[in-house]
């Protein structure tokens, strides 16, 4: 346990939430998650479902309606052969990957993470007893020779298009790469999905629907960022038949299940209209394309993420990016995250959400420009 950190993006958030609670003006472009409420139609599901007394414990693997949903959903949106018996609930997607990586790595067996990877990644790989090997990205992050990463011990390589924290899309050329390089070596693969939804000029593959994946791959995916519902606390798995069942036993003896009126809320976002779904995404691309330009008008490089809600621009110039962070949070009054928080590669980064207003992100790039122009 002393050798695992604590989630340096939730540390930055909570710092930031305890500046501006003392009065200062802070920009939070640390946070990962939508600044829009939950639909009303999901809120109202789950606060009928409390009403309406639904609220014991329910099978581990979660409520029939929801698997169902999902299972649906797989079908249609994700060209998976999914049936709602190979779906597993979880709290949140974050404990669909603690749980998916537990039941398929143990000691000794290595992982690869696919350049600058989200924080709870390689804790949750350490939680196994396994370790991470960091492949290499190209500047776009683009996966750079996976091939000469893979060792006899790797068991599992993990795939997150949209990238967080990159905002980098797979496309299907280089998910059928991964593909090959998952069949010839005989590996498996997660599929974190959770950026789905907030896509730009891309459309989402899933890697479980390529031909050679259907046992190989879990696909994650949740209700956090979609249906802006981080709170609530919902996510799922699908997978291999006896990945899902270790995982489901490791989810029994902990945390049981998800929240039973929050699995109706659940079926509420699955089965209901999809509009704010789109217009949170619409509105996502109009502020990445102010962020972005912004930032490239003060000089600073900057990729184009096609996904997800962050910019990860390189910040090698300024001064690194532990030093541009605190920086930026002690002079300009903006919480970033540092890249190296992504792992090795992302030594020369900050990670900027952009899951705040228009307005915010104007104000953000003149103090951007202010401490860090020339
Ligand atoms: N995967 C990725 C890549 C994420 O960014 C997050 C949330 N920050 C999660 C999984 C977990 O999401 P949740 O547990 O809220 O469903």
């Amino acid at each position: 346990m002393a050798s695992i950190h604590e989630s340096t993006t939730l540390k930055i958030s909570a710092m930031a939430k305890k500046l501006a609670a003392s009065g200062l003006d802070i920009i939070d472009m640390g946070v990962g998650e939508p600044d829009f409420d939950t639909p009303k139609h999901i809120a109202e599901a789950g606060c009928n479902s409390i009403k309406m007394g639904e609220t014991h414990y329910v099978p581990t693997a979660g409520i029939p309606e929801l698997r169902q949903a999902i299972a649906e959903k797989l079908v249609a949106e994700n060209s998976l052969n999914v049936r709602a018996e190979d779906v597993v609930v979880t709290p949140g997607a974050k404990m669909a990957v603690f749980a998916a990586v537990q039941a398929l790595l143990q000691e000794g067996d290595e992982c690869l993470l696919v350049g600058p990877s989200w924080v709870s990644y390689e804790p949750c790989v350490a939680f196994s007893g396994a370790s991470v090997v960091w492949g290499k990205v190209d500047d776009d992050f683009m996966p750079l020779d996976l091939a000469s990463d893979i060792t006899s011990k790797t068991k599992l390589i993990l795939v997150n298009s949209p990238s967080n924290p990159t905002g980098a899309v797979f496309e299907r050329n280089t998910l059928e790469e991964i593909r090959d390089l998952a069949v010839d070596r005989d590996l498996f693969v997660i599929a974190d999905e959770i950026y789905e939804k907030i896509i730009y000029d891309h459309t989402h593959i899933s890697i479980g629907s390529m031909k050679g994946m259907e046992d190989r791959t879990v696909t994650i995916n949740g209700f956090s960022k979609a249906y802006a519902m981080t709170g609530w606390r919902l996510g799922y798995m699908t997978g291999p038949t006896d990945t899902m069942k270790w995982a489901t036993r490791l989810l029994s003896h902990s945390v049981s299940q998800a929240t039973t009126f929050v699995q109706r809320a659940g079926v509420a976002a699955l089965r209901g209209p999809q509009d704010e779904v789109a217009s949170m995404a619409k509105e996502f691309k109009e502020r990445r394309n102010l962020l972005v330009s912004g930032l490239r008008e003060l000089g600073m490089p900057c990729n184009m993420p096609g996904g997800a809600f962050y910019v990860f621009p390189d910040v090698s110039e300024y001064g690194g990016g532990d030093f541009v962070t605190e920086k930026l949070l002690k002079d300009a009054l903006i919480a970033a995250t540092p890249g190296s928080a992504f792992g090795p590669g992302g030594n020369n980064y900050i990670r900027l959400s952009y899951a705040t207003s228009q307005p915010r992100i104007k104000e953000a790039l003149q103090r951007i420009d202010k401490v860090l122009g020339s």
